[in-house]
């Protein structure tokens, strides 16, 4: 059992480190953390540390959740592009603040799971596509925002296609001496976009392939 204390304690933290946006945080409290892992860790699911999901990948960080997810909001309706679907507790954070999510996961087994817990949850606008993340989702693009939760080496040049106007993209980039968590913005026109570098970070790689 978590108690409603641990999980204020969190909401604390997030606070303290720097999330001010009140939308983020009323998700970070709303949807439930322990539900996404394993029983046996539940009692840690409101810890600010990352957690293992099998397959040997992790949910992330709540604290890096909640910043990669202030980096992408903005005040209007979007649909946004999630790469790495893991656990699917992003993904929910997400499909509580975007009018539609669309994610795409490489281990199929994690992606049906995560597909269940969502279900059962209730939430009815996400959408899942088993596939490689590198590649985007074209058939659906353009999107306002993606949101990677795997580091590749270099920002794949799909994604940054399946921009729209404005569009930001939020996503870890690195190989194993250091990854930045990075924010590209789509211009209003033309092709080019900005970029920001917002804070050192450790995510698992990007890898390539279907699993
Ligand atoms: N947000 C997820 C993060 C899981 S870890 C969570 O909190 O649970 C990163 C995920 O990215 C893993 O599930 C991994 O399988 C997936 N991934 C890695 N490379 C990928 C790729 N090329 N396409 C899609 N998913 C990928």
């Amino acid at each position: 059992m978590t108690s409603m204390r641990t999980r204020e304690r969190l909401l604390d933290r997030l606070r303290a480190k720097g999330i001010d946006d009140e939308r983020v945080l009323e998700a970070m409290r709303l949807v439930p953390r322990h539900l996404f892992v394993d029983e046996a860790l539940a009692s840690r699911s409101y810890e600010d540390i990352p957690l293992p999901i099998g397959r040997g990948q992790t949910i992330s960080q709540p604290l890096i959740v909640a910043m990669m997810t202030q980096a992408v909001l903005r005040d209007t309706p979007s649909r946004i592009l999630e790469i790495g679907t893991g656990c699917g507790y992003q993904t929910a954070i997400l499909a509580s603040l975007f009018d539609r999510v669309f994610s795409v996961e490489r281990i199929e087994s994690l992606l049906v799971r995560a597909q269940e817990r969502l279900g059962s949850l209730g939430f009815s606008n996400v959408y899942f596509r088993h596939g490689d993340g590198n590649e985007g989702w074209p058939e659906l693009a353009p999107f306002n925002a993606i949101l990677v939760a795997a580091a590749p080496e270099k920002v794949p040049p799909m994604l940054i296609e399946q921009l729209a106007p404005e569009g930001r993209l939020v996503i870890p980039v690195g190989g194993s001496k250091g990854q930045k968590l990075m924010r590209l913005t789509r211009y209003r026109t033309g092709k080019g976009v900005q970029e920001e570098i917002l804070d050192s970070v450790t995510f698992v790689p990007m890898l390539a392939g279907l699993r």
